[in-house]
């Protein structure tokens, strides 16, 4: 059954209040279908201009709210969310691909709910270092003032709020330069938010990389926080040298998962499929590479086959779909590459692999491919799509080797009946979390980062407050 849903009475005019009047737009088109969803701004790096002076014109102000005055604001900022939660998931599935159902669009804009109210709870005291009768030095974490945050396309909202969260709740002022794929997604959460903000506060600029590279080079702005690819996040570290920002970079990964011969296959499929398969693989900590030990390898094809074929592909606004469209062109013909070079080295497609020839959207089908080589470029770069490869390994050294083998280590996984021996081999892995029988599973009291060049800082718990604050010892 293919049921759209009803447009919620007030979509219309939430889509109004975000369209600009005047000015450069760009028009938004859907990426299941190819119709409108909106016009966006164009935003210019005069307009960045305007936002950072109004940015470090809010801020002490702010800042002189102290945490408890911030933390009220947020938490009403959350409660704005989710009183208009419908609309913006509605508006983030045209606009992303992502369906409304399943952990998609709805789950979105409830983590954003959940991650405002998590940044404007988390206790944060200051921290007495020494005291000795002689010595007394306290740990504080002041304002950094202008904060930067530059993020991608496949979770606009929802990293939009891990960004700005913690930064508004340490007492700063906030731009945000949203991906030029979804700005109407974070125009319209911001503009949410902005309800219960003062003035100036909180900016979206909507602009291309020339407004990225400006905002991360710009004197005014003490720290970048930087959600998307290592290629550009190498570019930021560049451009943010010469004003010596602070970073926090969240960067791509390619994250594997080791399934231990004393696993249940059966047990497993479910999670296993959606830690690889979650908006369509395109997520930074999915499941993109699975090593099956080989007494187990042909069970966990099977059972992997069968949750995939469980699981309805289509438009976001069907109510049955769990699985988007990629979100645009230039992922899908990386995606379909990189299944091309599965099937020309003779590696066997389980399922998928065979996109539609004409189609309005961006739709490519769950690919499952077995006996595939390591070094496949489909196993060894990040897809960032509905296409996993299930690679066989005999040794647990080796499966830890293959893990360890790329120059990413954003999260992995570690699957079997005995979780204190997954704990081991975790130990082993070269990545920011290693999750025991799951994969992907973020929690806004747990820290989250990468290892290797899938970047460096922490976001969320105590963590990642203290990395939007500027450390001060006060000594005596
Ligand atoms: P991207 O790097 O192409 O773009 C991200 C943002 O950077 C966009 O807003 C873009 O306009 C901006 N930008 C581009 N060039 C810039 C420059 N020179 N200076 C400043 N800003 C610039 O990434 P994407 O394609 O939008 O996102 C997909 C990538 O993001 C994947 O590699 C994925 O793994 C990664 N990602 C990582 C995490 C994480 O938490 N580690 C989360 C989500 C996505």
């Amino acid at each position: 059954m293919t049921t759209e849903v009803a447009a919620p009475s007030g979509y219309d005019a939430f889509l109004a209040a975000i369209t600009p009047t005047s000015g450069l737009m760009k028009t938004i088109l859907d990426p299941a279908t190819g119709g409108v969803v909106g016009e966006a701004p164009v935003h210019s790096v005069a307009d960045l201009e305007h936002a950072v002076a109004a940015a470090v014109a809010a801020q002490p102000a702010w800042a002189g709210l102290g945490h408890e005055g911030r933390s009220a604001a947020l938490l009403r900022a959350a409660d704005a969310v989710e009183r208009s939660a419908e609309d913006l998931a509605r508006l983030l599935s045209r606009e992303q691909g992502k369906p409304l159902n399943g952990p998609n669009a709805r789950f979105e804009v409830g983590s954003c709910v959940a991650w405002l109210r998590a940044a404007a709870t988390i206790p944060l005291e200051a921290e007495t270092i020494v005291d000795d009768g002689q010595t007394r030095a306290e740990l504080h974490y002041r304002p950094i003032g202008v904060v930067g945050a530059i993020g991608p396309w496949n979770w606009p909202m929802m990293i939009t709020v891990w960004q700005i969260a913690p930064a508004l709740r340490m007492g700063n002022s906030v731009v945000v330069k949203p991906s030029e794929y979804t700005p109407l997604s974070v125009l319209a959460l911001a503009k949410v938010i902005n309800e219960e903000l003062p003035e100036g506060l909180l900016s979206v600029i909507s602009g291309g990389r020339d407004v990225g590279e400006r905002l991360a080079g710009h004197p005014a702005v003490g720290k970048i926080m930087f959600t998307g690819s290592t290629a550009t996040g190498k570019a930021i570290i560049k451009s943010s040298a010469d004003t010596v920002k602070r970073l926090t970079l969240e960067l791509g990964g390619n994250d594997a998962g080791i399934v231990l011969p004393d696993a249940d296959p059966k047990a497993i499929a479910q999670d296993l499929f959606w830690g690889a398969f979650i908006n369509s693989g395109q997520t930074c900590a999915a499941l993109k590479r699975l090593y099956v030990h080989e007494d187990i390898y042909d069970a966990v094809c099977e059972e992997l086959g069968a949750v995939a074929a469980a699981a309805p592909m289509g438009n976001g606004l069907d109510e049955t779909s769990v699985l988007g469209p990629l979100q645009n062109k230039q992922q899908f013909d990386i995606v379909n590459r990189l299944v091309d070079s599965a099937k020309h080295s003779g590696a066997r497609i389980l399922t998928g692999g065979n996109p539609p020839q004409e189609q309005p959207g961006y739709f490519y089908p769950t690919t499952l491919v077995a006996d595939i080589d390591n070094d496949n470029p489909l196993v060894a770069e990040e897809q960032f799509g509905p296409a996993l490869p299930i690679i066989k390994y005999s040794t647990v050294n080796e499966a830890v080797a293959m893990a360890n083998g790329l120059d990413v280590g954003l999260g992995a996984s570690v699957w079997s009946s005995d979780p204190a021996a997954a704990r081991k081999v975790a130990a082993r892995i070269q990545a920011g979390t290693v999750w025991i029988n799951k994969h992907g599973a973020v929690d806004p009291r747990i820290p989250f980062g990468g290892a290797k060049q899938s970047g460096y800082g922490l976001e969320f718990g105590v963590e990642g407050l203290k990395a939007l604050g500027v450390p001060q010892i006060i000594n005596g």
